[in-house]
């Protein structure tokens, strides 16, 4: 059975989780062709709950593994789409990150990659959020 549509639930992924969301609209092919999986993912947001934390002044802190994420970009940033996850999170206010790492955090910053080792490290500097 074919299941693609004409219609699609656009998805966004969690930058910090990485998990996909409903974003609430319906995506639609113009010319009405079955082109479309049951959900698209059209791009990076925040989740409910990761919203949340950065509304609450939180910046999350995403462990990714150096081997197995892409190369930087020019401009030295890794890109979410590149980032191999390990699934070890924390959050950190921004005023205790600026302070730990004495970087200043961008207001719309919502998180950090980093190299495993630095949240072990940080646990046993600061307390993070529970997450
Ligand atoms: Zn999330």
């Amino acid at each position: 059975m074919n299941d693609k549509s004409h219609v699609s639930l656009e998805q966004h992924v969690c930058l910090v989780c990485g998990v996909a969301f409903d974003t609430g609209s319906i995506l639609l092919d113009r010319r009405l062709r079955a082109s479309m999986n049951r959900h698209t993912a059209t791009g990076w947001d925040l989740c409910t709950e990761h919203r949340k934390l950065f509304d609450d002044g939180f910046v999350a802190l995403i462990e990714c593994d150096p081997k197995l994420s892409g190369s930087p970009s020019s401009n030295d940033r890794l890109r979410p789409e590149q980032a191999y996850r390990t699934g070890r999170l924390a959050h950190l206010k921004r005023e205790v990150f600026a302070r730990v790492f004495n970087v200043p955090i961008a207001d719309g910053q919502s998180c950090v990659f980093v190299e495993p080792g630095v949240i072990e490290r940080l646990q046993s500097m600061v307390v993070p959020a529970t997450c």
